[in-house]
């Protein structure tokens, strides 16, 4: 196994390593070891990514950061952001920890801790994780692999053997939760707050050289040694990002904190924080109580928003480029590419064959009547799929959460949509497309619950189950995460509201 830390050879940092919170100006990285945790134990282990990542030992000394492979030198990135609309200056990894990249057929894929301890860029936190996240960002993030939305990836989970000290809803009732680290991989972690950092401390070199370095490492095609390759590059970014939020789209998936230190530039779906799943449909709905005076992170606006994010990478990137009005082509670009990845979404989903001007109706007609009717959208979709046409059967499955559906109908929908598919849409694409199977929070908390008490089963189970998320398996029949949301998780926390304190 060959680690390597290409982003420490090839761009500028600290040159102090670990050490009190601090500001670092025109650094991309500070070296920082691991916080010794001796009593942590193996709990969740991905073998299939292990193996993908070519035989990695699941020994958790290792994956805690207290044992290092040769060619592994800990690191936690630099980089700022816009947090809810505002520039929040250097943020970095306060509780993340890079070990390395491993070599793949498919390029190098950096593996990061989440949880392993302080870091310069800890500011006031604790640079720990608790249980409840980390098996939220665990199994929240598998599933949305297998979902097929691009994602980072959780190779394992430890529990620390330490508690940790949370005030879960800001209202200064702090206890102490069991601690826990997730192991996560992506091609890299860098951000577009790792760009906007730089740029911030108009450093335009260091700007210049994260990007060679990015794109040199990850994208070979890619040459951005003049205006046109920088804006070849971002055309590629934007179009990544908006297949990522299409993704999001179309599974009902909310992130809730998409401040632009959370946007991969790889694309990918990175910090897993108080995301959720819209159960009843709700284009406004956030599952961030922090997000709930403005609902700038709600559902509808995750599109707009990572366009807004995209808006600010460009900025940063300006600065790169002789003639900075080329980048608005990127934007346009990322509008049409959303524009056309909902389309395919939505013939997917709906078994379209093509899609007509007038779908865009059809569509508008069932988000109303899932808004009226408190729909869970995607079970819905599902069912439709399956030939389940009438309103009577869609109410007995449960997905309809409004006190009196009755007054809305959905039977004059299904007849508009039988008449444009001419009686026959494609439920072979819709099946596999619509998932059986998300991970909902309330599902996620039972395992969260059982796991505090150290039982995994529910954990491993999910584990499985997440991997086949469109089929419809025999053991789904009564299962503890089958069915639609259960009425005690409307006041639960971790189901119906989360915060960021994890
Ligand atoms: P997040 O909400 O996880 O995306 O984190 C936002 C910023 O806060 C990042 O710079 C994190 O590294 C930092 N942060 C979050 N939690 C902690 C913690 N427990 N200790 C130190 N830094 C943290
Ligand atoms: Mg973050």
């Amino acid at each position: 196994m060959m680690w390597s830390t290409p982003m420490l050879q090839a761009t500028p940092g600290d040159p102090l390593a670990g050490g009190n919170p601090r500001q670092v100006p025109g650094v991309c990285w500070s070296r920082c070891d691991a916080t010794a945790m001796p009593n942590a134990e193996m709990r969740l282990w991905n073998d299939e990514l292990a193996a993908s990542l070519g035989g990695l030992q699941s020994n958790p000394s290792i994956w805690v950061g207290g044992h290092l492979i040769e060619g592994m030198e800990p690191y936690a990135h630099r980089y700022g952001g816009h947090q809810f609309g505002n520039w929040a200056h250097q943020l970095g990894d306060g509780r993340a920890l890079s070990l390395g990249h491993v070599k793949t057929p498919s390029g190098l894929t950096e593996v990061q801790l989440k949880g392993a301890g302080r870091t310069p860029y800890s500011r006031s936190g604790d640079g720990r994780a608790v249980l409840r996240s980390s098996l939220r960002e665990y199994l929240c993030s598998e599933a949305m692999y297998y979902l097929g939305v691009p994602t980072s990836r959780a190779l394992s989970l430890c529990t620390t053997g330490e508690d940790v000290r949370r005030d879960m809803f800001y209202d200064g009732r702090p206890a102490m939760e069991p601690g826990a680290i997730v192991t996560r991989t992506a091609p890299s972690f860098v951000r577009f707050g790792s760009f906007q950092m730089l740029a911030a401390d108009g450093d335009v070199d260091a700007l210049h050289t994260l990007m060679e370095h990015v794109v040199t490492t990850h994208e070979p095609d890619h040459h951005v040694n003049d205006d046109a390759g920088v804006v070849a590059w971002l055309t590629d970014v934007a179009k990544r990002s908006a297949e990522m939020v299409c993704g999001w789209m179309r599974h009902g998936f909310v992130h809730g904190v998409m401040n632009t230190d959370n946007m991969s530039i790889h694309g990918l779906t990175i910090d897993y924080g108080p995301f959720g799943w819209v159960e009843a449909h709700d284009p406004s709905w956030t599952p961030n109580t922090t997000d709930l005076p403005g609902r700038r992170y709600c559902y509808a606006a995750q599109p707009d928003v990572v366009g807004w994010n995209l808006a600010r990478l460009l900025e940063a990137m300006a600065f790169t480029m002789n003639d900075p009005e080329l980048l608005h082509a990127v934007m346009e670009v990322y509008r049409e590419a959303y524009r056309s990845a909902r389309q395919q979404a939505w013939i997917e989903r709906l078994g379209l064959d093509e899609w007509n001007e007038e779908d865009e109706l059809l569509v508008r007609d069932l988000q109303q009547f899932m808004y009226d009717s408190k729909v869970d959208h995607v079970p819905l979709l599902r069912h439709l799929g399956e030939g389940v046409t009438t309103s009577e059967a869609l109410h007995d499955a449960g997905i309809i959460y409004a006190a009196e559906p009755d007054h809305v109908s959905i039977d004059s929908w299904i007849e508009q949509w039988l008449e444009r598919t001419s009686g026959a849409p494609n439920l072979a694409v819709m099946q596999r497309t619509v998932p059986v199977f998300t991970p909902r929070n309330w599902v996620l908390q039972l395992a969260i619950d059982d796991a505090e008490q150290g039982d995994w089963n529910k954990a491993e189970e999910l584990a499985e189950r997440l991997m086949r998320p469109f089929e419809r398996l025999d053991e789904d029949e009564g299962a503890w995460w089958s069915g639609p949301r259960p009425n005690w998780a409307l006041s639960r926390p971790g189901c119906s509201m989360l915060s960021c304190s994890s």
